[in-house]
This record gives structure tokens, C-alpha cells and sequence, in this order.
């Protein structure tokens, strides 16, 4: 519910729109495709429609009406007072029919709903209700009408809100509540740690002031609880509506679970409504099904069944996976679609960046729809430069189309043959290996738009059995077009030929929109939240993460010492050691040396990083070959969860070895070894990316835009995932350990300068 409902204190408001989406929808869940015009397309259609109306028709009729305390608003399309008749458009492709009936059932509520204002508002006795169906291809009218009493539309409409006040009652009582619960919070620890407290300050600063924050905090001072409770102290005064606690990784979500689990052991008034957000994947309890009524028995009947799934999901308040699980389990829906709904009405949201970042991320249009205020906590937000920028790229494998030319659906060859010939045209246009282009190619977008108006339409012909194939494609070439439509100076085109070509089959290059500075399509999303705090133990130098980011100009920062004394920690540094790439084969046994002597020093579970599996292999080899007595275990390349679950179990109080990792992988950051589980790490490379045609290219975009273009392309990524790694080692104020930088770069100044300032270098 937005504030606005809720202001004053006991007055209700809805939109028609709300009002029957949560009180008129009825029947299966139903995600077959169907082919659905754009916002635009939507617009353009209400008015072709209206265009046709003789005088003195009316258009965007504003309409708002009483039904005990809850105002309900909105604007009706149209209306022909000669008649009396009020139209309700819906603008479609494909056939009508394709309409699936709980959205026809949606569409006369809110039909009905304004034909009730208008009764009321005019006095009419009767009036005639017209669902205007139009079809934006053939620009064709299909009109379903029918008359109705004020009464029955009266009757309609208070069914209707009492069914809504109901609800929204219940809400109004869970917010104050809530709000009173949050105002007397309690840090749920006897004291802070060291650096807690000022972190938990300025969060609360930050969100009660509606700004952002950017905060670099060391490992190990209990940042997750201190942002939350900050954030959630600052929720009642500032109206919040949700706060959303994003991660990188899984990881990340667990530790924000059991903090506020701790901060609200026993609290059933008022209590947070915790919702976790996971990937459909993850929450499918029939990954063999389709998401529709006639395939799977969670989405048959769901409509109808949400009401009571929802009011017991709302009691419980806890909805972490199982938690929600358990209730939609118990009343027979889908208990992602559970979450989806259940997004409206929780308080707090943890879950993966994409789901307020992405460009279809739900959250984030309900935040800007709504709209909801809402304040944002991004774990290990270090990790958002690459994640948004995989976001907001988009991939065309010419594969696929190849696969679908072998067998082509009935009525798609000319389609597809059509692209198979545009995309040829653009590969003999591009006959370098590989082409990186700062527009997109001429005639590209027209011809995946006809593409696609094709396959929409194909899809339409049967969309009770799609052919997967095609579904699969469409959404391929849909993503691509999303990202086509916002494509900048922020972005290239990348035509690769050698990836089809040794694969042989598809003489098509490979396209790409790769996105490279991610702030322009993150801005948007800074400007709709209220407020915001980043952080990260690896955030310095963070011009680069607020330049990356698109953070507003005025964004707070914050460095949070380490609470870590410097004896703690030996740092070395290899001055004779070079790990550039063409000096690695030389120093392998350098490198092996100096890693089999500070185990045999002091014998312990270490971890050691290098650049890329093939250098991890090579190490590998040449240390197993010159030190059989050490046990040693290594990450590999797509390693499954339960084996990299396997390789951190290997990491005990009492065991003994070297681990070998890749710098950047999944041992590089959010694995949490304290004690003798990890006494020390090797780092043979800066972690410095590839040098190649794409990245620079970033790193002239970055110097352009910021004047930064190495550091900010290469030095900084790299150093970050170096310290990111090295924090493995000092995790608590009893552990002890030893950091030995494997290349002789670790010794210059501009590179010691990102190293954290605790750290006490040695050279040796
Ligand atoms: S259980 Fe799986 S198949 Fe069924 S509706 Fe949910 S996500 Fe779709």
C-alpha cells in the first residue's frame, strides 16, 4: 500500500485499477504467451479509438466515488452520454479470443466500477457497459456490451470495497504497528563492535534524509545489522514503505535473514513481514511444467485460492523461502507467484540486485508505479559495476536461429529466412574477426522488430500448445530489442565471427550489445528510491563506484576503520616475482617456492588465487610435482554448488593444505574462514583484466568520460578483487595471519595506495 493510502491516519484511498486488480481476479494463473502490445502501443490504440467518436463523447472521464471511508479514483476511458454508454478500451494483437478469461474478468470489474461512478455521478437509472477490444495490427474493434441497473453496479461496486476495506484495514493496522515497533527498535547485541555504531549513525542519517550513501566498511564489524537496523529505525518517520536489502550472492541474503531474525525475536505486534526473493527456478515445485492452469496444478484455480494463501501469508510475517513455501503449499498456489504478490505487502524485501536493478525487475516498476517509497540496501555492492552491466546487455546467438531454420515452424520460414539474410548482409559488412561498433548496424532494429511482430503472431495462431523453440527465441530477440531501445554512448556493438565460425555450423557472426557504463541506466533507479547506502569492504577509491554508478553528485561517504590491530596481519611483498603473462612460465617456480616455504614455516589451510584456470593449472602442476607431501585441493572451471560446498568444507580447525582459486571466482569473496580454518593467502597476479579489443575500448570510453581510463578499466577492478581475497584471512580479532603478494607491480606506489591502510606491507 503506498503512504498516500494511508494519509491521514484513517482515511483509505484506491485506484480503480488496484481496486480490482486485488479484489476481481479470479481463475487460473496463465503465463502462455501471448502477444501483448507496448505502453505505446497502448496509448496510440486509446486513441485511434476515441479519434472515431462523434461529439459529444468523452474522453478520460475523471471519476471518483465513496464507499464508506475508502475513496476510489480514476479515469475512465471513454463515454458517450447520448447512449448513456462507457467504454472500457483494451488494446490486443493476435486474435481476440486470445484474451485469456481472468483478464476478461478483470476488464469488466473495472468497466462496471466506472460505469457505477458515472451512474452516480450523473443520476442515471441505467446505463450500457462496453468492453472495447483493439486489435493495434488490424486496428479492428471487438465490442462486448452489456446494459445494467445503478443498482447492480452499485451492488457490484461496494462488493467490491468491502472486500478491499477489509484488507487495507488490516494493512493500516500492520503499518502502525509496525511503525510503532520500529520506533522503539533495539540494537538486539549488548554493545557495538568497533565501527558498528558509526555505520548503523550515518545509515539512519542517510535514510531519514532521503539520501545516499556509500560506504566502505571492513569485514568482520557486523555491517548487515548495522545498516538494517539503522535503515529500519529511520523507516517511520520517513513514511517508508519497503526496505529492500539486495545482494550479490546467495550468501549475503542468509546473513540478512538471521539479523532480522535477532532484531525481532518475539515481536507478533507489529512484527516485520519479511519477504525472501529467490529466482523462479529456485521457488518452482514443477520445473517439468509450464506456468499455466492446464499444465501445473499450483497455477489451476490460483486466483482463486490467493486470498486465503495471502492473509495467512500476511500473518505469518516471516516469509524467508521455506516459510513461504510452507503457506503456498498449503493452499495450493505457487509459491513464486506467492512472492511476487506478497512484494506488495511486506516490509522488507531481501533479495538478488536484479530484482530492483533489472530492466524488467518488478520492484522497481512497482516502486515507480505505485508509487512506493522505498529505501535500498545493497550488500557487497562492489559486485554492481559488472552486474549491471550484464543487465543491461544483451546477446543474439545465430545458432538458435540456425536450429529453427533446420525445422522451421509452420509459417515462420519466410520470417526467418528474411533474418538469416539481413544477418548475412551484416556479416560480410563486418569482416573483421571482431567488430566493435558505436551504433547500432542500419536496418538492425527493423528487421528484429519484423522478426518479432512475426513470431508474435505466429505464437498467436496457437497459444494454448506455443512451440517452445519459438517462445525461447522470442524472448532472446525481445531482451535484445529492450536493450536496443536504450542504447548509448554507454554501450557498443560487439559482431564476433570466430565463436561461430569454430563452431562450424552457423556461418553468422555472433551479435552483441555490450553494456559499459552502467550509470545512465542506474541513474533512474537512484532518483526513484528515497534513499540508498552501498557497501562493500572494497569500495576505495570510490569516485570510481559513485563515477560507475551514476550516484548522485551529493552522495554521502563513509570509510569505517578497520577494527583490526596491523600485528594481526603479515603482508608480503615478491619483488622478484613477475606474474605478467609473458613472464609466468618463468616464474612458476618462484612462485611455488615461496608458497611451499611459508607452509612449511607454519603448516595450515591456506588459499592460493591466480589469474585464470589455466595459470591455477599450471601452478597446480608444478607445486603437486615439487611437494607431494602438501595436500592440496582446487576450484574448477563451472564447479557445481555441492562441490564448491565441498571445497570450503575441506577448510577445518584441524586440516592442513593449500586450496587452490581463481581471483574473482567463488572463493575470492563471501567465504567465511575464521580461525585456524585459514591462517594465510597467496595472490599470484593483480587481477588486472585481460587487456583486449572490448576492454579497450572501455577504457577509452572511461577515459573520456571521467579521465580515468586505465584505472578505472583495469587497476581499480583488479586491486578490489585482490583485497576482496586477502580479507579472507583476518575475519575476527582473535585470528592471525599472512598475505604474501606474488608480483613485483604490489610494490609501486599507485598500487600500495589501494591496499588498505592497516595493512603493514614488507617487502621479501
Ligand atoms: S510451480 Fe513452477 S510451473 Fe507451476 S506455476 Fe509455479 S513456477 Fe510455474
Amino acid at each position: 500500500m503506498s503512504q498516500d493510502t494511508l494519509t491521514p491516519p484513517d482515511a483509505l484511498r484506491v485506484a480503480v485499477r488496484v481496486l480490482c486488480a486485488f479484489t476481481a481476479q479470479a481463475g487460473d494463473l496463465d503465463l502462455r504467451f501471448t502477444p501483448s502490445p507496448t505502453a505505446q502501443d497502448g496509448v496510440a490504440g486509446h486513441e485511434a479509438v476515441t479519434a472515431r467518436r462523434p461529439a459529444p463523447y468523452q474522453r478520460e472521464v475523471p471519476l471518483r466515488s465513496r464507499c464508506g471511508d475508502l475513496l476510489v479514483q480514476g479515469r475512465a476511458d471513454g463515454f458517450d452520454p447520448t447512449a448513456p454508454r462507457l467504454e472500457e478500451i483494451k488494446t490486443h494483437r493476435g486474435d481476440v479470443a486470445l484474451v485469456r478469461d481472468n483478464h476478461q474478468a478483470l476488464h469488466w470489474a473495472q468497466a462496471r466500477v466506472y460505469a457505477w461512478m458515472l451512474c452516480e455521478q450523473l443520476a442515471l437509472e441505467r446505463i450500457e457497459v462496453a468492453l472495447v477490444y483493439f486489435n493495434i495490427d488490424t486496428h479492428t474493434e471487438t465490442a462486448l456490451t452489456s446494459w445494467h441497473t445503478a443498482d447492480e453496479l452499485r451492488q457490484h461496486f461496494h462488493d467490491l470495497c468491502a472486500r478491499y476495506i477489509r484488507w487495507a484495514r488490516g494493512e493500516q493496522a500492520h503499518r502502525l504497528a509496525r511503525d510503532a515497533h520500529l520506533q522503539t527498535l533495539s540494537f538486539p547485541f549488548d554493545g557495538f563492535r568497533a565501527g558498528q555504531r558509526d555505520l548503523a549513525g550515518a545509515t539512519y542519517r542517510t535514510h531519514s534524509h532521503g539520501r545516499h550513501l556509500l560506504v566502505q566498511a571492513p569485514t568482520g564489524i557486523g555491517k548487515t545489522m548495522a545498516t538494517l537496523f539503522g535503515a529500519l529505525r529511520a523507516m517511520p518517520a520517513q513514511g517508508t514503505d519497503k526496505l529492500l536489502y539486495l545482494t550479490a550472492k546467495t550468501p549475503g541474503r542468509q546473513l540478512a535473514l538471521d539479523a532480522l531474525r535477532r532484531l525481532q525475536p518475539d515481536a507478533p505486534a507489529g512484527r516485520l513481514r519479511v519477504l525472501e526473493r529467490v529466482a523462479r527456478e529456485k521457488a518452482c515445485e514443477h520445473p517439468d511444467k509450464a506456468c499455466h492452469g492446464d499444465a501445473c496444478p499450483l497455477a489451476s484455480g490460483f486466483y482463486d485460492r490467493l486470498p486465503q494463501a495471502r492473509d495467512e501469508a500476511a500473518q505469518a510475517a516471516w516469509l524467508d523461502q521455506a516459510g513461504l513455501r510452507s503457506v503456498a503449499l498449503k493452499h495450493n498456489v505457487c509459491p513464486y507467484y506467492l512472492g511476487q504478490d506478497m512484494l506488495r505487502w511486506s516490509d522488507v524485501v531481501v533479495g538478488d540486485f536484479n530484482h530492483f536493478f533489472d530492466l524488467s525487475a518488478h520492484a522497481w516498476a512497482l516502486t515507480v508505479g505505485e508509487p512506493w517509497r522505498v529505501g535500498l540496501l545493497l550488500d557487497e555492492a562492489h559486485n554492481l559495476v559488472e552486474r549491471a552491466r550484464q543487465m543491461y546487455s544483451a546477446e543474439l546467438d545465430p545458432l538458435m536461429l540456425a536450429a529453427l531454420r533446420k525445422a522451421p515452424p509452420p509459417g515462420l520460414k519466410a520470417s526467418l529466412d528474411r533474418l538469416h539474410r539481413f544477418w548475412g548482409t551484416l556479416g560480410r559488412e563486418q569482416v573483421a574477426e571482431q567488430a566493435l561498433l558505436t551504433e547500432l548496424p542500419d536496418g538492425l532494429v527493423g528487421a528484429l522488430q519484423q522478426h518479432t511482430a512475426d513470431l508474435s503472431e505466429h505464437l498467436a495462431v496457437d497459444a494454448t500448445a506455443p512451440d517452445a523453440r519459438v517462445q525461447a527465441w522470442l524472448f532472446e530477440v525481445l531482451h535484445f530489442l529492450r536493450v536496443a531501445e536504450v542504447f548509448g554512448d554507454h554501450s557498443l556493438v560487439e559482431i564476433t565471427h570466430a565463436g561461430a565460425a569454430a563452431r562450424g555450423r552457423a556461418p553468422r557472426p555472433h551479435l552483441a550489445i555490450r553494456n559499459l557504463v552502467p550509470a545512465p541506466h542506474l541513474q533512474p533507479r537512484w532518483q526513484a528510491a528515497h534513499s540508498a547506502t552501498l557497501f562493500s569492504a572494497t569500495l576505495s577509491p570510490m569516485d570510481h563506484a559513485i563515477d560507475l554508478l551514476g550516484l548522485p553528485v551529493d552522495c554521502a561517504r563513509l570509510e569505517v576503520p578497520s577494527p583490526f590491530d596491523p600485528a594481526q596481519l603479515t603482508v608480503h611483498v615478491t619483488p622478484h616475482i613477475s606474474t605478467r603473462f609473458h613472464d609466468r612460465a618463468a616464474s612458476l617456480d618462484d612462485v611455488v617456492a615461496v608458497m611451499a616455504a611459508q607452509y612449511q614455516a607454519l603448516p595450515g589451510n591456506y588459499l592460493a588465487f591466480f589469474s585464470s584456470f589455466d595459470y591455477l593449472q599450471q601452478a597446480l602442476a608444478r607445486f603437486e610435482a615439487a611437494h607431494p607431501d602438501i595436500p592440496v585441493w582446487s576450484q574448477s572451471r563451472g564447479m557445481a554448488e555441492i562441490d564448491r560446498n565441498a571445497f570450503v568444507a575441506r577448510f577445518t580447525e584441524h586440516s592442513q593444505g593449500i586450496g587452490f582459486a581463481v581471483l574473482g571466482g567463488a572463493f575470492g569473496e563471501g567465504i567465511d574462514l575464521p580461525g585456524q580454518r585459514l591462517i594465510g593467502a597467496f595472490i599470484a597476479t593483480l587481477g588486472l583484466p585481460q587487456v583486449n579489443p572490448l576492454n579497450e575500448q572501455l577504457r577509452a570510453r572511461l577515459q573520456a568520460r571521467f579521465g580515468r581510463g586505465y584505472d578505472y578499466a583495469y587497476l581499480f577492478p583488479g586491486l578490489q578483487k585482490v583485497v576482496q581475497a586477502a580479507g579472507r584471512v583476518i575475519r575476527g580479532p582473535g585470528d592471525r595471519g599472512v598475505v604474501i603478494l606474488m608480483d613485483d607491480r604490489f610494490a609501486r606506489p599507485e598500487v600500495r595506495s589501494l591496499l588498505p591502510l592497516w595493512w603493514r606491507v614488507e617487502r621479501g
